[in-house]
């Protein structure tokens, strides 16, 4: 098993760890500061090095029940000690748009009553689909960009914290967060990551967040279109702070 660094340290950007199953083209290591696609978040880029060589990771994935990093490049051996290094960029960018994903999550359910049924956060350009939303008309996205860069200008602090099972969902209900889903996680699951995003809004989440909101700047919300059942896809861009 792979200890996740970033599941602590959302800013850890370089870590030493030690290589404990290695194929023809990816490692896994015992700990990792990667983060591994999922929750709609797209994986880290970076490097490996063992001091002699430097190795691309292309993309890190959860397969099999493990963290593989996978290599443009020979794989280390067994028992070689590595030293990784995330793409910054890259990852800090994802920061900033899973935070405010989160915020237009928020305020699309507070102000519209909608449902956030999926997400992608990937650097350039990300999206979230919501429901039920048949049409997003030019005032409305003005006014859905207004009101979250309004949010996001308070400066409010993004805190991480791990709770035992049962107190995170029921914390997590008094807060008003849509908790089914949580209650299909299976019963080993004893510890839930909750993102607390001021007064604001809450979440279970094992993605990678800033700690403040005025790290995101803001965001432009681009097109959007119609993806099925109800369902309409929101691209966002993120504005420099
Ligand atoms: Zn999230």
């Amino acid at each position: 098993m792979t200890d996740l660094l970033h599941m602590k340290d959302n800013y850890l950007q370089t870590f030493d760890a030690r290589v404990i199953s290695s194929s023809l083209d990816f490692v896994v290591l015992d700990h990792t500061a990667f983060y591994p696609e999922g929750g709609g978040q797209s994986s880290d880029i970076g490097t490996l090095t063992d001091g002699s060589r430097v190795v691309p990771v292309v993309g890190v994935r959860k397969e099999e029940g493990e963290i593989r990093h996978k290599l443009d490049g020979e794989p280390f051996a067994i028992g070689t000690s590595v030293h990784g290094e995330i793409d910054w960029k890259s990852r800090y960018e994802c920061m900033r748009f899973h935070t405010a994903q989160h915020i237009l999550s928020r305020y699309l359910q507070l102000n519209y009553g909608l449902e956030t049924v999926g997400n992608n956060i990937t650097p350039g350009e990300s999206r979230a689909d919501y429901s039920p939303l048949e049409s997003f008309d030019d005032s409305m996205k003005r006014k859905v960009e207004e009101g979250v860069n309004k949010i996001i200008q308070q400066n409010i602090d993004v805190e991480v914290r791990f709770m035992p099972r049962k107190e995170a969902i029921s914390y997590l209900e008094k807060r008003g967060y849509q908790i089914r889903y949580l209650e299909m996680v299976p019963k080993s699951v004893k510890e839930f990551r909750v993102l607390i995003i001021g007064d604001y809004d809450v979440a279970s989440c094992a993605g990678t967040h800033v700690a403040n909101t005025k790290e995101i700047g803001g965001i432009q919300i681009g097109k959007s279109k119609n993806v099925g059942a109800g369902k309409r896809r929101i691209y966002f861009k993120l504005l420099t702070p």
